[in-house]
């Protein structure tokens, strides 16, 4: 587990950025934090270091939204509205898993029991001050479990443990 520390929404962009880095065709991100946490920022920031050039918005209507980036692509679903397990399956996730991009997934913790138990979940939450947020990130799985040393590395910059 790794916790770290942002102070403005730049600051979680550029950390989300500094992660992305690290990201290859196939991962999945489970993104997890109450209404304002700043998930949907983390994903601005995830897609921009993908090298995705137009805006990231939320999905929470839409669902799922596909965007390509220089380096990658980005399938960015937000799955709040999502009553059942199986309306995941609609959304084709286990189909975007085999592709050759990133998926992340706002309000993934939901998900987390009906998708393969390979993930790297990040958790975030509201800190003492307006424009604080604290990340707590934890790997599940082999595919991100290899870059535990990597993970500490990148996110240097904002670790508080
Ligand atoms: P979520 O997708 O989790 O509901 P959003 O990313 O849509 O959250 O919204 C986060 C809100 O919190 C934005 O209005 C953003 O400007 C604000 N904010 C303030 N400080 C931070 C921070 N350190 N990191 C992320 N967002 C922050
Ligand atoms: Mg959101």
């Amino acid at each position: 587990m790794i916790s770290a520390r942002t102070r403005s929404v730049a600051e979680t962009q550029e950390l989300a950025g500094a992660l992305a880095e690290l990201a290859r065709p196939g991962d999945l991100l489970l993104l997890a934090g109450d209404l304002g946490a700043g998930k949907t920022a983390f994903a601005q920031g995830f897609g921009r270091g993908l090298g995705v050039e137009g805006l990231i918005t939320s999905p929470t209507f839409t669902l799922a939204r596909e965007y390509d980036g220089t380096r990658l692509r980005l399938h960015h679903l937000d799955v709040y509205r999502l009553e059942t397990m199986a309306e995941v399956f609609d959304v084709g996730l286990p189909e975007l898993l085999d592709e050759d991009a990133v998926v992340l997934v706002e309000w993934g913790d939901a998900i987390a029991p009906a998708v393969p138990a390979d993930f790297l979940e990040i958790r975030l939450s509201l800190g003492d001050a307006d424009d604080e947020r604290l990340l707590e990130l934890r790997s599940v799985g082999p595919s991100w479990a290899g870059r535990t040393r990597a993970l500490h590395t990148v996110l240097e910059p904002w670790t508080t443990a």
